[in-house]
């Protein structure tokens, strides 16, 4: 038998891949089961063109043992299999992808379902093995061959037994290394948590034994131990299937099983796109705000699919900051991964996901706010902070999204109401949008400002958060109409204008100058005012910043 070199690239790809490429050792299973899934595909295809064979579903499936003494895992599939020639060339040629030339030859227009495109996945394997061996019988070939490598040296390919067609891959999982555990590849229940991350909506059934303890029969309190088949994975995704199949049970389900928070959504969004790029997504508005959510260490990002197999933990570029409370997944056929596949390659396919994802995100919280009042404040309560920040952040393009769903509390409603409420109970000649800033509403209430305002009959907005004005601010107007502080030195109510001109009696002048004097650095100015009801003076200002807003500024490290 003739050792077959790899290609001197192929030698140094190899290297290169084993140590580099992937930066967890787990994902070659996801690798060598999409292989699997892929050939079960080719199957498929075949038997759509080719009457003589029949695809009976449950004759494909993927099969995963371990014999623990021998240190050895198995990855059986009863696929399309591979002839010499495809062994040698798929399998000794890296960066060679027989599915990708499969998906080419057959004009598989919608071949998308099929994962390889690289040509490099396989070689996985080596991050755990010290050795591969790949069994495999290709459909309609009566003689099956084997391949056989320990690494970059090279490998061989001879006659072997196989009764059935499909492949086996062997992989003898290497020593426990100082700081490299690798028996872990040998333990079912770490396998089962690998596959159930990574390939958990393969399309066929990944089966494998698994030991459990379960009481004897007729007995109460004896176990035994007992050896089961598993399928592991959960096969149909539930973002493919129809909404109307599905229950809001489901969907809150699905939820606590990818542990996307320990409470309850309040509503969830499944958007199924058919358009220029493809894709689903469910998307969760979650209840309460993560302990660490307005911190530094908060990591926005929603999970990506690609074919149903796990590309990315958080993809961030999904959500704009202004929703990064927003918990899910999108699964997309149109994306171009790296060949890690777990980076894309540029994010232009991201970012239209991104816009229509936000647009889908907002008029779900319209909608939440229009028909169920208490669940939009459930989730303002939480999330409201980071949305005025979205204002504040990045308001050119915010604005739209972000205005209507801000909430302040009124001084005539006693509750929280929305800017096109408040524009829409403006009184006639009223021609801007008044509001207070305080620390709580109660303060504001006292606020000597304030009853000259409501005394005329106008609504106020209290501000009591710190960032509340400064997004205002930033808004500039809603509807047309602008923003006003109760504390502004040009409060447009009619009757103040004389405030300035109106001489002053002498006996005023000489107060007033004498006040100027005791405050002296605390005032620019003491003068006469209209605006006062019960109270004897108030404090108003006069440049853009409010007296609030330097409060603020001035907590703020330089
Ligand atoms: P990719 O999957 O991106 O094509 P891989 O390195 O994972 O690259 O696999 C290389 C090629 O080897 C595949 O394209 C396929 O033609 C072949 N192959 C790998 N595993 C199997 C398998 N289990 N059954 C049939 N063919 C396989
Ligand atoms: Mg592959």
């Amino acid at each position: 038998m003739v050792m077959q070199q790899f290609e001197a690239e192929s030698k140094r790809l190899l290297d290169l891949m084993i140590n580099s490429i992937y930066s967890k050792r787990e994902v070659f299973l996801r690798e060598l089961i999409s292989n699997a899934s892929d050939a079960i595909d080719k199957m498929y295809y075949k038997a759509l063109t080719d009457d003589s064979i029949t695809f009976n579903q449950s004759d494909y499936y993927i099969k995963i043992d371990v014999d623990k003494e021998k240190r050895q895992l198995t990855i059986t599939d009863t696929g399309i299999g591979m002839t010499k020639e495809e062994l040698a060339t798929n399998l000794g040629v890296i960066a060679k992808s027989g599915s990708l030339a499969f998906k080419n030859e057959n004009e598989i227009k919608d071949g998308h379902d099929i994962i390889g495109q690289f040509g490099v996945g396989f070689y996985a394997a080596f991050m755990v093995a010290d050795s591969v061996t790949v069994k495999s019988k290709a459909h309609g070939a009566d003689q099956a061959y084997q391949w056989y490598s320990e690494g970059a040296e090279g490998y061989t390919i001879e006659p072997c037994d196989k009764e059935t067609v499909g492949t086996t891959i062997i992989l003898t999982i290497k020593e426990n290394e100082e700081d490299e555990d690798y028996d872990q590849y040998l333990e079912t229940y770490r396998l089962q948590s690998i596959i159930k991350k990574y390939s958990d909506f393969i399309r066929y059934p990944i089966k494998m034994e698994m030991s459990e303890q379960k009481l004897k029969e007729g007995s109460k309190d004896e176990y035994e131990t007992v050896i089961e088949e598993k399928t592991i994975n959960s096969m149909v995704p539930i973002w493919k299937k129809n909404k109307t199949e599905l229950t809001d049970e489901d969907y809150v389900k699905f939820y606590e099983e990818k542990h996307y928070g320990f409470d309850q959504p309040l509503t969830h969004i499944h958007i199924s796109v058919d358009g220029n790029i493809r894709y689903q997504a469910i998307l969760y508005i979650p209840e309460t705000a993560p302990f660490n959510y307005y911190s530094a260490e908060y990591e926005k990002g929603l999970e990506l699919y690609s074919n149903g197999v796990l590309i990315m933990n958080k993809a961030s570029e999904l959500l704009p900051d202004h929703f990064s409370f927003v918990k899910g997944l999108v699964d997309s056929e149109d994306l171009s991964l790296n060949i890690s596949r777990e980076m894309l390659q540029h994010d232009r396919q991201l970012s239209l996901i991104e816009k229509n994802l936000t647009r889908k995100i907002k008029q779900e919280l319209l909608k939440m706010l229009r028909n169920d009042r208490g669940k939009y404040e459930k989730f303002y309560k939480a999330f409201g902070r980071q949305l005025k920040f979205g204002v504040y952040n990045n308001f050119g393009q915010n604005k739209d999204d972000l205005q209507d769903l801000l909430l302040f509390y009124s001084s005539t409603e006693k509750k929280l109401v929305s800017l096109a409420e408040y524009v829409e109970r403006m009184k006639e000649g009223q021609e801007v949008i008044y509001y207070a800033t305080g620390e709580t509403n109660a303060r504001i209430e006292r606020l000597p400002q304030t009853e000259m305002v409501q005394e005329k009959g106008f609504e106020i907005l209290y501000l009591t958060e710190d960032i509340d004005e400064f997004a205002i601010k930033m808004l500039n107007e809603y509807k047309g109409k602008t923003f006003k502080s109760v504390s502004s030195g040009d409060l447009d109510l009619n009757d103040e204008q004389d405030e300035k001109e109106e001489k002053l009696t002498d006996e005023e002048k000489n107060l007033f100058d004498q006040m100027k004097e005791v405050l002296k650095d605390k005032v620019t100015d003491v003068r006469r005012s209209k605006r006062l009801k019960s109270h004897p003076v108030c404090l108003t200002n006069e440049g853009e910043i409010s007296i609030e807003m330097e409060k603020v500024l001035s907590m703020m490290p330089d």
